[in-house]
């Protein structure tokens, strides 16, 4: 039995001011930060193909859990279209900047073939707006981006710094993060750690407030052990559904159980359904980890289909596989598949870990990541 230190992590909140407040208004300054921004592009590649949980009811990029609701996106108004007139021979550009990452179409519908995506951040020409479609330009072609994804300004990204403790893990070699939500439940989770702490591998837990509230020994004995616990919300409400206020309100109160708990806040946040609109992005202050391995077995409760779902996947490298914690068949399922992970050679890590390992330092408050 081996058992972990656990992993300490620092949060650095690197600016408190609000996204959005960098201004630019001249041609000179767009174009200089373009050139900056370029590598932030880069830096922050787009996270696409994310399974056949896939629903595209907005333009986002983002997948859904299994009770995915079909809200369409909140209509915004837009700023005014800047029109800019040839001058000479040179043609002078102007860019928008992606506040998160999303689709590029051929043409102004959902249903016209994806060109492409780009990550948030991310500059790209702009052409003009109409019918709710923003014009641009991608990889020299006209294309569309549904309109209220793209602002005039560069973004502003508050970030966490993701602080990991040094176990031996190789960035060479590949790894893959596992994470169980909606728990703890005292005999289900119980059982996974068991199966964790026998193989001496970690996971991320993303917990309940209430249950963590209801059940502390277990979050306790979880992070002892070396996995992380991340937050899945105070009691599993749609995000998508819910104000502002009620939004902070929320994480207030799942923050204080985890600081009772663990003596510390939490660093990541799994909205519940993986939803996560333009509010819960704004208002949810953590990073938001979804997945881009879906067991289903919230679905299935059957070992040996929860196993065949999860290894259609063949390269599961800076992949996070989405598990529940409360069912039987789900403790079942580790006990199989942490072996099998590890005889194919995959080091089971953290999301903070995957994220650290794979080169992301820091992460972006209010932004979804689904693998690494
Ligand atoms: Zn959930």
């Amino acid at each position: 039995m081996r058992l972990f230190d656990y992993i300490k992590k620092s949060v650095i909140l690197c600016n408190s001011s609000k996204r959005g407040e960098i201004g630019i208004s001249s041609l000179i300054a767009i174009t200089l930060i373009y050139c900056t921004c370029t590598g932030i592009g880069v830096k922050y590649k787009a996270l696409t193909n994310y399974g056949p949980t896939y629903v595209e009811e907005v333009e986002s990029v983002s997948s859904g859990e299994a009770e995915t609701t079909t809200e369409q996106p909140v209509e915004e108004a837009q700023p005014p279209v800047i029109k800019v007139e040839k001058s000479g021979e040179a043609t002078s550009k102007v860019y928008r900047y992606a506040t998160e990452d999303v689709n590029i179409r051929a043409e102004q519908s959902l249903n016209s073939t994806k060109l492409g995506s780009i990550s948030a951040g991310t500059p790209i020409e702009y052409v003009g707006t109409s019918d709710g479609w923003d014009s641009v330009i991608y990889n020299g072609v006209p294309a569309f981006i549904k309109s209220g994804y793209l602002s005039e300004s560069m973004p502003f990204f508050e970030t966490v710094t993701l602080s990991v403790k040094e176990r031996g893990i190789d960035p060479n070699l590949p790894m893959v993060a596992l994470t169980f939500d909606d728990g703890p439940n005292p005999s289900s989770t119980t059982r996974i750690l068991n199966t964790l702490e026998k193989f001496g591998v970690v996971a991320t837990f993303f917990d309940l407030g209430y249950l963590v509230d209801a059940h502390p020994e277990i979050t306790q004995r979880e992070e002892a052990i070396g996995c992380e616990v991340g937050s899945h919300s105070y009691n599993h409400k749609n995000l998508n559904k819910l104000s502002a206020a009620q939004l902070k309100q929320d994480v207030e109160k799942t923050e204080a159980v985890f600081e009772r708990v663990l003596g510390h806040k939490f660093v990541l946040f799994r909205p519940p359904y993986g939803n996560a609109n333009n509010t819960v992005q704004k208002n949810i202050n953590y990073p938001l980890i979804n997945w881009n391995v879906d067991s289903l077995d919230w679905k299935y409760r059957d070992k040996t289909k929860n196993l065949n779902r999860i290894f259609q996947t063949k390269n599961f490298d800076g992949h996070i596989i989405l598990m529940h914690s409360i069912h039987e068949a789900t403790a079942d399922t580790v006990e199989d598949l942490v072996p099998e992970l590890l005889r194919r050679g995959y080091q089971l890590v953290t999301v903070s870990e995957l994220a650290y390992y794979k080169g992301y330092k820091e992460l972006r408050v209010g932004s979804i990541y689904r693998g690494f």
